[in-house]
Formats: structure tokens, sequence, C-alpha cells
């Protein structure tokens, strides 16, 4: 009998965790690994599954003997067990690509450095509503693996991060969406922005002739990107600057026109009927339209779904409105491009709640629209100065909070009817709050106490 293969995964969340579950039941020996106690649903599973596991990390020399190597997206690249393994030239993959191998679904694999949730969603929403039977998986929901492993489906969608693209080698999505690329991230990049870019294109790195490619036409790099690079992918640009001669898509007044064979006639769409309003899911809901017509759903079903969708949380959220002031909870959004639209789609005198901790921002982006939108800044963050010193002489009122509750009373006093009150950070949420939810949940319990 053939030894059985073995493999070895760093990290025991979500996605190590699948990946464990799916490589096992391929008949793989498995050891997972992870820096510090493991969550106690995680861990059970991997006892049930007599799947061996430490928390700690072994003896670099000790994952040697591994026929592969599987890291989990939120270990870093610099990580001493990724080195040496790297060091064996042998390729460190992430659970995409080994759930990819097993996956008999089409795929529809959607990245970009903002929007990659809201539009995953929306095509997950579109096809369901199609009846296919469709799994949504990744960086969103369950991961890839797991859901390889439970059952099968028509259509994966699939959210990928940068992190999660870094350890793809073979995998390519029959349909692989690009939103944008804005800086973000980069302290997992050398700080380079050609790294982080490259990462966002492994998306498309082995496509084929069978394979579809939307990206977005407005954004910069990825023009200049694909200037110095071909693909062998159809190609379907979206905009809302300029006509798509072709396939594509693109905002002429208020119509959105998706056009996917240029021999068909195209769907189109008032910007108005769309559930998901400002400029950003504009953009997001013509991604979406493509995918779901390159997955052949009808016109009508794609038309009433992009009608329906229910925004989801902390994404430009409509809290509440209090004394004629409208509170709007957008925590997710953790880069400064995020903050661009969120304020950009604001027509009312806004108080900015923004701050957290800094991802190495460059706020020169966003001065334009805080002179012209922001009557008052309140700083929701533990050390405050770079949005006080590029802000401050354009917006006379900043103040500086440490929670949720503290911040919101201050947005309150600022505000008068006729306002609103937004938070959208630019920034990441770890230096008062676990994550991002936690920061957008604090300030809705604060809104609704007033
Ligand atoms: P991701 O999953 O890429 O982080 P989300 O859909 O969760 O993206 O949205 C994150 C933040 O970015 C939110 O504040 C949202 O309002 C904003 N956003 C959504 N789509 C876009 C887009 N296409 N361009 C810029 N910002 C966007």
């Amino acid at each position: 009998m053939p030894k059985a293969k073995s493999i070895f995964i760093l990290g025991a969340g979500e996605s190590g965790v699948g990946a464990a579950l799916l490589a096992q039941a391929k008949g793989y020996r498995v050891t997972v690994a992870n820096d510090g106690p493991i969550a106690n649903t995680f861990s059970k599973e991997l006892q049930h599954n007599g799947i061996t596991y430490f928390e700690f990390v072994p003896e670099p020399k000790t994952v040697l003997p591994f026929n592969e190597f599987i890291k989990s997206p939120g270990v870093a690249d610099a990580h001493p067990l990724v080195n040496f393994y790297n060091t064996q030239k042998k390729p460190v993959i992430s659970e995409i690509e080994f759930a990819a191998r097993y996956c008999k679904a089409k795929t529809i694999g959607i990245t970009g450095s903002n929007g990659k949730t809201t539009t995953t969603l929306l095509v997950h929403h579109i096809l369901k509503k199609a009846g296919y039977k469709v799994a949504l998986a990744g960086n969103v929901g369950p991961s890839f693996a797991r859901t390889v492993l439970n059952s099968t489906f028509d259509y994966c969608v699939l959210e990928l991060s940068s992190f999660q693209l870094d350890g793809c080698f073979q995998f390519k999505p029959d349909i692989a969406v690009l939103l944008n690329i804005t800086p973000d991230h980069l302290d997992r990049y050398q700080n380079n922005f050609n790294y982080y870019t490259a990462s966002k294109f492994k998306i498309i790195q082995h496509a084929t002739r069978r394979n579809h490619f939307i990206y977005c036409h407005d954004d910069a790099t990825i023009a200049a990107y694909l200037k110095t690079h071909t693909t062998q992918a159809h190609v379907y640009p979206f905009s809302i600057t300029q006509p798509i001669i072709g396939s594509g898509a693109y905002l002429n007044a208020s119509t959105i026109t998706i056009t996917y064979k240029p021999n068909q006639k195209p769907l189109t769409m008032n910007i108005e009927q769309l559930a998901l309003q400002g400029k950003h899911n504009i953009y997001n809901s013509m991604a979406a339209a493509l995918a779901a017509k390159l997955a052949h759903v009808r016109k009508s079903v794609i038309r009433e779904s992009l009608q329906d969708f229910q925004n989801i949380e902390h994404r430009l959220e409509f809290v509440a409105t209090i004394h004629g002031i409208e509170y709007i909870n957008d925590s997710k959004a953790t880069n400064v491009n995020s903050a661009w639209y969120a304020l950009e789609s604001m027509n009312k005198p806004v108080i900015w709640i923004c701050g957290g901790q800094d991802k190495g921002n460059n706020y020169d982006e966003l001065t334009a629209l805080v002179a012209s939108k922001v009557k008052a800044i309140v700083c929701l963050g533990k050390n405050n100065t770079k949005i006080i010193s590029a802000f401050g002489s354009l917006v006379g009122n900043i103040v500086e909070t440490q929670t949720a509750q503290d911040a919101v009373c201050a947005a309150a006093k600022f505000a008068k009817s006729g306002d609103a009150v937004l938070l959208s950070p630019a920034c990441a949420s770890f230096d008062l709050f676990k994550n991002y939810e936690e920061r957008g949940l604090a300030f809705k319990a604060a809104v609704r106490s007033l």
C-alpha cells in the first residue's frame, strides 16, 4: 500500500481547521499547529476527528518531512516556520489552493482592496435567487475547504484576500473579479505597493481562454498593470467614467448598461433602483451583475436581486435618526479609500468619527472631501496625531475620545438637525476594540442610548 501523504497546517482558525478536515478526508496524515491556544470549537473539532495538533509552534526541522505545508492567511510570510519551509524550495500553499483541487463546482473569485464582502454577498444573493445551488466561502463565511468537504454545489462564490491569493499557485477561478487596488496591509508587503498589486493579480495568473476576468477600468493601478501584462481570459471592464465598447459595464447619466456578449441585448438599470447606494456600490453592483450574467442568470432575476439585496452590517449602515441627525455605522471602513467613498456619498454636513490603529495611512486623498463636507471631527483612537495634523487646519472642531460612548456624545454635541454623524474610521480597530465588528456594535449601542 502506498504511504499516505502528509500535510502540515499552520494556524487553527476556520481556514486551518477546514483544510485539516478536508485533508484528512482525502487520506492525508495531518498535523496542525497554532501559535497559542486554539479556540474551543476548533480544538474540539480536531479532537473529535482524531487530528494531531499543537498549541505552540514546533521546531522548524520537524516540518521538513511533510509533503505539503498550508499556511493560514492570518500568519505572516515572515513566520520562522514559513521561512524555513520556503528555503527548502517547497511552496507554502493557502487553504484556497488546497480546497480548489477537490472542488467540482464552478468558482467565482472576488478580490480587491475594498468591496469584496459586499460584492461576494451580492453575487451569492443573485445566484441563489436564480435557483442555483450556491456556496458562499473564503474570507467570508465558512472556509472553502469545509465547503468542498460538506457538499456539492453548482457555484462557489469566494471572497479572496491578498493573503489567501499569496498562497495560490494553480488555482484559477472560472470567473475572477478584481474590484480595485488601493494601499492596504502594506505592512505585510514590505511596504511595497507593487508586491501587494502582484498579489491581487494572482487571481488571473493561470487564466485561459475559458476563464473570465471582470475588473474596474477606472482603477489606475489595475489599468497600469494591464498595460504591461496580458491575460488570455475574456475581459469585462466596468467603469463609471466612460462608456465601455463591447463586453463590460458602464454608467451613463443614471443608467448602468451591462453587456456580457456584444451581440446580446444589454441589461440596463437605473442606479436609483439599486439597493446599495453610493458610487462604490455602483461599481460593486456592476461587477456582481456581470458575474451573474456570465453564470447565465436571467436579466430579470439580476435586476430584482440588485433591488432587494439587504445591506450588510457595518458598511454604511443606517443606525437611527435622532433629533433630525442621522447616524451611520461604517466601521468596516478600515482604510483611507473606503472612508473616501463614505464621505463622498454624504449629502449632508458630516460629523466624522475616525481614527484607530494607523496602517501607514496617507490622508492627502481625503483633504478636499473633508474641507467641503466635514464640520467636526471626533477622533476615536489611542494615538490621533496624524489625523489632527492632517485635518487640524481644515476643520476647526476636533476632539479626541477613547470610547464609542464618548465619541457619540461628542458628535451629538457638534451636530444639528439635518447633519449626519458618520463612523468611518479609515483605520483598523485593534487599538481600542477586538475588531471592527465590536467597534461598530459599540457605536450602535451608544447611538441607541442617546
Ligand atoms: P472588503 O470585504 O473588501 O473589506 P466590504 O464590502 O466589507 O469590503 O466593505 C469595506 C468598506 O469599504 C466599507 O466601508 C464599504 O462601505 C467600503 N466599500 C465597499 N465597496 C467599495 C468599493 N468598491 N470601493 C471602495 N470602498 C468600498
